[in-house]
């Protein structure tokens, strides 16, 4: 594909708005037009679907989710360098783009778009990657306000995403993420396609919200998975000590030997601690 719209080439917008890549930003930039394409449409069909992008940049993929058809696309870039490059994109597709200038972890998409659904698609700064998916999975009330993300991440960091029990990729993510969401890897980028590549192999991963994932306490499953994986090769009679609370009589009311380790336990039994969590007393 060499052309999805009448906007100058990427290289050209780049050059003339003086956008050279910030490492700070966790700016590498898609200028591969096929590839910004299938990024767009993996969440599937876009026409009329509103989108929330985080760091649209010198507007790539941007103008690939307006080429394919997305009835509105809110992006949310701290990059002052970018206003300009991104208002032509808003003049080339009147009504259809808006630029939110500022901070992606503290942007409050629920009021952006006041009621309305969306699909959250991005090349994610890495630097900031976790923590936004974070704030996404553990958002309220729930089911949230996006319908999919569809989020590019480094690889290893993928890979914990949607890593089952059991093995080293297993932890605090996979907990929060397969709690409340079906997450899939869909495909790999080579360091190649950006501009300047990353160390690593990125992947696409799409998460689609679970309508009804275990009913428990977004702050206490945190809680408890920072403690169980923050010393994962301890016993957790040992590890959930850190809580403040009888890690015992934690493990007991969870129905989980005090003996296993916390990349052994499954969602449903992070689940059962975190719901017993709240009704232990701390210690004295
Ligand atoms: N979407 C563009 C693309 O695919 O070529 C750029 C992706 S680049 C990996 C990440 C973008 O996120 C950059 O444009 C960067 O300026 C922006 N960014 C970094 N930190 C941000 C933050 N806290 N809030 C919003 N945008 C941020």
């Amino acid at each position: 594909m060499t052309q999805i719209d009448d906007l100058p080439p990427l290289r050209e917008v780049i050059r003339r708005h003086g956008l050279r890549p910030k490492k700070s930003l966790g700016q590498n930039f898609l200028l591969d037009l096929n590839l910004t394409a299938r990024i767009a449409r993996a969440g599937g069909a876009l026409a009329g679907v509103t989108v929330v992008e985080i760091g649209p940049g010198p507007g790539g993929l941007t103008r690939a989710l307006l080429a394919e058809g997305a009835g509105h696309v809110i992006a949310v870039e701290r990059d002052e360098r970018a206003t300009a490059a991104l208002a032509e994109i808003a003049a080339r597709y009147p009504g259809r783009l808006t630029i939110v200038a500022g901070d992606a972890l503290t942007f409050d998409a629920c009021s952006a778009l006041a009621g309305r659904h969306a699909q959250v698609i991005a090349n994610l700064p890495y630097n900031i990657a976790t923590a936004l998916l974070v704030n996404w999975l553990t958002v309220e009330p729930w089911p949230p306000w996006y319908d999919a993300l569809v989020l590019m991440f480094q690889r290893e960091v993928a890979e914990r995403i949607v890593a089952p029990p059991g093995g080293k990729a297993y932890g605090r993510l996979s907990v929060l993420a397969n709690w409340r969401c079906e997450a899939k890897i869909l495909f790999d980028v080579s360091r190649s396609a950006f501009v300047p590549p990353p160390q690593v192999t990125s992947s696409v991963v799409r998460l689609v919200p679970r309508a009804a994932p275990l009913p428990c306490d977004a702050r206490a499953l945190q809680r408890v998975t920072e403690a169980a994986f923050g010393q994962r090769r301890k016993m957790l009679r040992q590890s959930l000590k850190s809580l403040g609370i009888d890690a015992g009589a934690l493990l007991e009311a969870a129905e989980i030997k005090p003996t296993a380790r916390a990349e052994q336990i499954p969602v449903e039994g992070f689940v059962k601690l975190a719901r017993a969590y709240f009704s232990l007393p701390p210690l004295a």
